[in-house]
């Protein structure tokens, strides 16, 4: 095994560990979530302290320590900051949302090498966001982490029927089977309903870089239906509940 490690990383979760240290949970480019000790880092006079907030994009130097059985921190390059995602509130809770959902749903393997990169131009993207398109990128990013993690509904038929929905006037989440469905094979009449709008933006979009995504706009009841929809679709994906929804404080903003 190597025992050092050298990755692109961006930090998800950062926390105490007594006085001194702090324990970091870490999305990394080429390995996946590492959890890592950074020690020293909660002293003021530390070089590594003002460097391991979450959501910056870092280049780490790690250290196996066999003994131990845990990573350290050895040295930390800053590579970009997003201090917009740190003063607004907003952005900051989409963010965290964000680092809850990878920490709770990663299963590892080679996801990483698609994650990181979408996490990161995310980040980037909701740093410089007007208000209007934080949830452009929000919906971008949950239905692309979607496709990554193979929990993308289909959005073109009908997962009954197999009827196209181009010609379909009604579509719904089927909440239970994780499934979109027309109005032949609803089974329940309190089923989200998509607006055509909701439907149109997610499969023009789909296949679009996601900078080039954000120039495609949204009328705001198609927004709250597809992040209605797509929290459900996200809350399907993990064991607990995600303690950023709890709150309703994504719902609002
Ligand atoms: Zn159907």
């Amino acid at each position: 095994m190597n025992r050092n490690i050298k990755t692109d990383s961006i930090i998800l979760r950062s926390r105490r560990i007594g006085e001194l240290h702090k324990g970091l949970s870490c999305l990394t480019r080429s390995n996946g979530i590492i959890d890592a000790i950074a020690y020293g880092a909660g002293k003021g006079k530390s070089k590594l302290s003002g460097l391991v907030d979450p959501f910056s994009l870092l280049h780490l130097y790690l250290y196996f320590d066999p003994v131990k059985d845990s990573y350290k921190i050895s040295d930390i390059e800053q590579k970009m900051i997003f201090p917009n995602i740190r003063l607004k509130l907003g952005k900051f809770y989409i963010a965290s949302f964000w680092a809850e959902l990878i920490l709770k749903s990663f299963s590892g393997g080679g996801e990483s090498g698609r994650v990181y990169p979408l996490l990161a131009q995310s980040l980037s993207i909701l740093n410089k966001a007007e208000k209007g398109d934080q949830n452009l990128i929000l919906i971008q990013f949950i239905w692309r982490y979607l496709g990554i993690s193979g929990f993308q509904a289909d959005i073109e038929n009908c997962s009954e029927c197999g009827k196209s929905f181009i010609d379909t006037e009604t579509v719904l989440f089927d909440e239970r089977d994780n499934e979109i469905v027309c109005s032949n094979c609803r089974t329940k009449m309190d089923m989200l309903q998509f607006t055509t709008g909701s439907l149109k933006y997610l499969r023009y979009t789909s296949t679009l870089a996601l900078d080039k995504s954000m120039k495609i706009g949204l009328d705001n009841k198609s927004v709250d239906t597809l992040k209605h929809i797509l929290f459900v679709m996200v809350q399907g994906i993990v064991e607990y509940p995600l303690n950023t929804l709890k709150k309703g404080l994504m719902y609002h903003n």
